[in-house]
């Protein structure tokens, strides 16, 4: 029995029908995907949440275990150029080829291709050892992170990305430009160890891509794939409790009605999921889950353009205002940002199925910290803020062209999700929240329930979600067998 349905939760049914176990999931909304899913309107595409597909070798794993490949659900694109980055005086253009990403750093500050090759270089090393060696073991203890590799590299874990790269780059474009990959785990480039380059790697070696129709396409494979292994799947039901029979997880409660199980997991948010627990059967409290670093929440905007927009990328980062104090005003002083950095997403620029012939389709996101006070106000306060900017750096005018838009924030991520403090992307991966230092895959306090997901191990982001699905179904296929 499977409580959600995001990329975690469908990992875990595919992996556990695979097994041979009867498997039923069970979604609270009425669309499988969780944060993925989709939103269409007037001709529109959007995907709700993701939209960078990185790390193409791991979608390629989860679907290859079940005899399949990604071309079976999905075509695939890799993207050139990859995303573009507007400063206040310049604009970066990442390629997508290491070739042409030294010719755009050279352009910036002359001799740093040198150095971006030997530090590439050093995180492809490091992707190797984590997603060989590290990444697929289930975070039970921490002699789990001690192979050889790692402990030849026992400094990259106490050092930070935002070291590593200050020590060889100066150029502040180029700093932020090697930052921006690690705030997919959730937490400020200074707080994460330098052994996660390999998101660097994920970035400039293995490239950015996208799936034909959006990121929801994943979703939807993932679905048939789970109902061709006999996986039942019943939206619209939230799951009102977990019921523990002296200890041990014997079923749970959907509409009123209990529903018996060998074995429960549960793919939503891992605080909620306690909080359907009775109080003694809880493992962490609420003052542990207030003291973890959070990945922030974000503000988001799904906006209809009727006409194509001038130079715009499929991927397009803001980072033309204080990097530092944006991130300040996340992790440190929580506040609705000074002057926010965002990120705006066209797929409709490579992807004509996403929007209608001659319109643009954009999704904007502004990242903030969690729990914040979000009203209607704010939302279109930061709204304005954003599009004058988007005109700015692109030297054109929008706003009069929105036929619609809609807005997502933290009051829907609580209230959609069930998220904690309406986080978007769970918790981060600092140096204390890595591994075995993260909530557990198994419960320690309930015979037979398991957790998934971003807030468990390994942590937050689409491919580390469909490795979390399968290092859970590991465990739950070992418990059967003993
Ligand atoms: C705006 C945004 C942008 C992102 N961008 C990227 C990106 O570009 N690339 C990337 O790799 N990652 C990205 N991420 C992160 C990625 O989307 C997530 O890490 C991943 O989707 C999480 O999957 P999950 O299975 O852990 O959780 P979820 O997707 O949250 O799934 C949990 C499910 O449980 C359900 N649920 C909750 N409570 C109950 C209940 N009581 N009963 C039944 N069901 C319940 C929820 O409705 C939900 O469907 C982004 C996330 C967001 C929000």
């Amino acid at each position: 029995m499977i409580i959600g349905s995001g990329f975690s939760s469908l990992s875990a049914a595919c992996y556990l029908a695979k097994a041979g176990f009867d498997v039923s999931v069970y979604e609270k909304n009425d669309t499988v995907g969780g944060r993925a899913r989709q939103l269409v309107k007037q001709g529109f595409t959007f995907d709700i949440g993701p939209s960078w597909y990185w790390m193409p070798d791991i979608f390629e794993r989860f679907f290859n275990d079940f005899g399949k490949s990604t071309a079976d659900y999905y075509k695939l694109d890799k993207l050139s150029p990859a995303y573009k980055i507007f400063f206040s005086d310049d604009v970066i253009t990442i390629g997508d080829s290491m070739d042409k990403i030294c010719a755009e750093f050279e352009r910036i500050e002359a001799g740093s291709s040198a150095y971006l090759k030997k530090f590439i270089a050093k995180a492809q090393e490091n992707y190797d050892i984590a997603i060989n060696k590290i990444v697929y073991r289930p975070g039970l203890s921490p002699f789990e992170l001690v192979t050889k590799d790692t402990a030849l590299r026992v400094d990259q874990f106490f050092k930070t990305i935002s070291g590593q790269v200050r020590k060889k780059f100066k150029n502040p474009k180029l700093i932020a430009t090697l930052e921006f990959p690690v705030l997919f785990l959730g937490a400020k480039p200074s707080k994460t160890p330098s052994f996660y380059s390999f998101m660097n790697f994920a970035d400039f070696g293995l490239g950015t891509w996208h799936p034909n129709g959006g990121m929801y396409k994943i979703i939807e494979g993932m679905k048939s794939l789970a109902e061709e292994l006999g996986v039942r799947i019943h939206t619209g039901n939230a799951v009102e409790k977990i019921l523990v029979e002296k200890g041990q997880a014997t079923g749970i409660i959907v509409n009123n009605t209990s529903i018996k199980a060998d074995f429960i997991l549960s793919g939503a948010d891992y605080h909620h999921s306690e909080t359907l627990l009775d109080p003694e059967y809880r493992q962490y409290s609420e003052a542990y889950w207030d003291s973890k670093t959070f990945a922030p929440s974000s503000l988001l905007f799904y906006v209809g353009f009727n006409k194509k927009l001038q130079n715009i990328e499929h991927h397009n980062l803001f980072f033309d205002t204080d990097f530092e104090r944006h991130a300040e005003e996340i992790y440190d002083r929580p506040k609705w940002p000074t002057e926010p950095l965002f990120y705006v997403n066209f797929p409709s620029v490579t992807d004509k199925s996403m929007a209608p012939e001659g319109y643009e389709t954009g999704f904007f996101l502004v990242p903030i910290a969690p729990d914040l006070e979000d009203t209607p106000a704010l939302r279109q306060q930061y709204f304005d803020i954003i599009i004058k900017r988007l005109e700015k750096r692109t030297k054109q005018k929008v706003e009069k062209n929105i036929i619609f838009k809609e807005s997502f924030c933290v009051n829907d991520f609580k209230e959609q999700y069930n998220s904690y403090k309406g986080n978007a992307y769970g918790m981060a991966n600092t140096l204390l929240q890595t591994a075995f230092l993260r909530p557990g895959l198994k419960s320690k306090k309930v015979k037979d329930l398991y957790f998934t997901g971003q807030l468990t191990v390994p942590g937050p982001g689409v491919p580390p979600s469909l490795i979390s699905g399968k290092l859970v179904s590991e465990l739950i296929e070992q418990k059967r067998t003993h």
